[in-house]
């Protein structure tokens, strides 16, 4: 079987990103990805989902994504964008390959896939959050007896016309979703925690630029004085101003319990609803990785930058914060994704 130099498994914004920097690097590498055409998660996000950063805010290493008739690009375009940026590379993306498993034997990476095996000298994960979405364990869950999803599997408003629901999550999906189906049903909004709101004036830009600010200092050993802007804070993107204006932009703390018809507040009153949308966030997708026995709670691995502390020859790139600040976005995942491909030449040259 031919040995790769490197496999990337995720062919999303984040594998796109190390494939820029791989064009010229001479490797014999393959982009595996188990979706049917480009764009990884951005093809299952909720179809009114807008960007919370302009276009020039939101590209991709080498190619500017093209400016947007609104301010903020629709998903439409980031998905146009991500599927024409791989064509224009020409990135070798293999699609509709499923990793299931990674184990490593003298010091090669062996790939089960859902297509065949594969072998690797070294492996880049960067399969994203999407397919593991995080829902908090509540007691009675089991109990309730109306319908639950995830802002992963949400899509639109229209299901929920007429119905009683709770919005639970006070980052960006919950704020966006609560503010599309409160002009179709009648909601109540429930937070761990008082959501934080930007200012109408201050976007996505504004927390990358902090992001930028902190990781520069923390390069340079400097201390960083924490912003009053956090990249969790809601940004007052036009529906969510339009939901305040409309007075459902009220949080309130979140349930204790659910019962058979709806959920118990910490006061003790039972409330009746439909449906509970959860927009609880996400843990890291990595379950492939479980035979190299370093996974940490929610599918996370210990990691500096983005190298696997425990194994050599794997890095992880585009989860977060565990894999470099702003690495999940659009425009701070190059950062993360140059530094990854100048570390495995190196690996790999030390390695001849
Ligand atoms: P993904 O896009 O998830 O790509 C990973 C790919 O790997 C997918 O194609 C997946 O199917 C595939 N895969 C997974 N497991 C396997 C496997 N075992 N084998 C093979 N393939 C596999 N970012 C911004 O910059 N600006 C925004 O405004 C913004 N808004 C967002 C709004 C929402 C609701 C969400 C959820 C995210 C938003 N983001 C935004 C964040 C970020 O851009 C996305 O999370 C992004 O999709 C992450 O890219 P990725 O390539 O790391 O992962």
């Amino acid at each position: 079987m031919e040995v790769y130099d490197l496999i990337v498994i995720g062919g999303g914004q984040s594998g796109l990103a190390c494939g820029y920097f791989l064009r010229r690097a001479g490797l014999k590498y393959i982009i595996l990805d188990d979706q049917q055409q480009g764009g990884g998660a951005w093809q299952h996000t909720w179809d009114s989902l807008t960007l919370f950063s302009p276009a020039e805010y939101s590209s991709l290493p080498g190619w500017m994504m093209p400016k947007s008739e609104k301010e903020f690009p629709p998903k439409q375009q980031v998905l146009d964008y991500l599927i024409q940026y791989q064509t224009r590379y020409d990135l070798p993306v293999k699609h509709g390959v499923k990793v299931t498993d990674v184990k490593k034997e003298g010091g090669v990476f062996l790939l089960t896939t859902s297509q065949g095996d594969y072998q690797s000298r070294s492996v880049i994960s960067a399969t994203g959050t999407f397919q593991k979405p995080f829902v908090p364990v509540v007691p009675g869950n089991d109990l309730f007896k109306g319908q639950q999803l995830h802002s992963a599997q949400y899509k639109n408003e229209v299901p929920f016309k007429g119905k009683s629901v709770l919005v639970v999550g006070g980052g960006n999906s919950g704020a966006q979703i609560l503010a599309e189906v409160s002009r179709v049903a009648s909601t109540v909004w429930a937070t761990a925690k008082e959501p934080q709101f930007l200012p109408d004036d201050v976007d996505g830009r504004v927390l990358f630029d902090v992001a930028s600010a902190k990781y520069h200092a923390m390069k340079e050993g400097k201390e960083f004085k924490s912003s009053e802007y956090n990249i969790g804070n809601v940004v007052m993107v036009p529906s969510v101003r339009d939901a305040r204006a409309r007075g459902v932009l009220k949080a309130r703390e979140t349930f204790s319990e659910f019962y058979e018809k709806g959920v118990v507040w910490p006061d003790g009153t039972h409330q009746q609803f439909d449906v509970v949308i959860w927009c609880t966030g996400f843990g890291f997708a990595t379950d492939y990785l479980r035979e190299l026995g370093i996974i940490l709670e929610n599918g996370k691995i210990e990691c500096e930058g983005t190298r696997a502390l425990q194994i050599d020859g794997l890095w992880l790139v585009g989860y977060g914060s565990f894999t470099g600040f702003a690495s999940a976005t659009l425009i701070g995942v190059g950062r993360s994704a140059r530094q990854t491909i100048n570390e495995i030449i190196e690996f790999l040259n030390k390695d001849l």
